[in-house]
């Protein structure tokens, strides 16, 4: 099984690179600072490397300041990578060369659309998050649960099911956060840490999208949108827009809801978050313009004024309702 393969690689190497997503999430921090805890424990030297700055309301995790950024990594060599929550390399953005520079590559993922690029590929579609397999892998290699990991596991795994709502959530999962809370996680700080620390210019950001939301497709598929120019009036940034896709979902009758995000500094660049409440699996669709991620919730990025961008993608789910 793979996740003995795991242990016997982090048994066997000693200088470990910890990486993750570009735009880095809930399930990506939590899942990185708890391996990293994982291998302190067993005396191993440790090094978190993200290509982007951790967002403000993910900055209340200890031992955040630990992940450093991208351009301190140069030169550094590593006996082995551990790329979490990761389809394919292209995803770790500005660590990517760091990573194949390393002797040995470690995936550990859960989306259907990974390519298997490590030497030892563990990816479990049906995990809830890439935290749960950390959580796993934990009770694998008998290493005691802290407060503190407790805490990074809760993230990963609260935010990637949406608060326990999406079809990834389990009654394992439950299992698994009941055992987390055991540790003195308190629901309601980590939620008003996660969800209630949005800044002013978030939400009013967030009005600028919903003013411009559109139903097409006889009310089956909804969408809004964020422009470079509306990133620089109201000067939000892009996390700021992580939840936006889901109050195009949450209509009634939806069926697929779209969320693009231009690049704030690059024109013409859109990030595309695609959701299906339904039997749409929109990562056949993201992977039409070189994207992946989970049957129910995919994204990609596409280059092109607004009007063809929304026509290419918006002809692909039509196409799949
Ligand atoms: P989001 O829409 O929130 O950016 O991403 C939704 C899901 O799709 C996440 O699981 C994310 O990892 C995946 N995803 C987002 N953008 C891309 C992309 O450009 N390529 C791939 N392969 N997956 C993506
Ligand atoms: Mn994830």
């Amino acid at each position: 099984m793979e996740i003995k393969k795991i242990k016997k690689a982090i048994e066997k190497y000693d200088k470990f690179l910890i990486t993750a997503h570009i735009n880095p999430e809930g399930d990506s921090l939590g899942s990185q600072l708890a391996i990293a805890s994982l291998l302190r424990a067993l005396d191993k030297d440790v090094t978190i490397i993200d290509s982007d700055a951790v967002p403000e309301h993910y900055r209340f995790l200890p031992g955040v300041d630990l992940i450093r950024n991208k351009t301190r990594a140069r030169n550094k060599k590593f006996d082995a990578a551990i790329v979490l929550d990761c389809p394919n390399l292209s995803r770790t953005g500005g660590v990517r060369g760091v990573v194949q520079k390393s002797g040995y590559i470690i995936n550990i993922d859960h989306h259907v659309s990974n390519e298997r690029f490590g030497d030892i590929n563990w990816v479990e579609e049906r995990a809830s998050s890439s935290g749960e397999m950390v959580y796993r892998l934990f009770k694998e290699m008998s290493v005691e649960i802290t407060k503190e990991v407790a805490l990074y596991l809760y993230i990963a795994i609260l935010t990637d099911t949406g608060s326990f709502n999406y079809d990834n959530t389990s009654g394992e999962t439950h299992e698994i956060i009941s055992e987390l809370l055991g540790y003195g996680i308190e629901p309601y700080e980590v939620s008003k840490s996660v969800y209630e620390n949005k800044s002013v210019r978030a939400v009013k950001l967030l009005g600028e999208a919903l003013s411009g939301l559109e139903v097409t497709a006889n009310g089956k598929v909804a969408y809004l949108a964020v422009r470079k120019k509306d990133f620089k009036r109201i000067k939000a940034k892009p996390a700021d827009c992580e939840d936006f896709v889901n109050f195009a979902r949450s209509i009634k009758d939806v069926c697929v809801a779209l969320f693009f995000r231009e690049d704030n500094e690059k024109a013409n660049h859109f990030h595309v978050s695609l959701r299906s409440k339904g039997k749409v699996n929109v990562n056949k669709v993201a992977a039409q313009f070189g994207g992946g991620g989970h049957r129910r919730a995919s994204g990609c990025t596409l280059i092109g004024s607004f009007h063809d961008v929304k026509k290419k993608v918006l002809k692909r789910v039509s196409d799949e309702l």
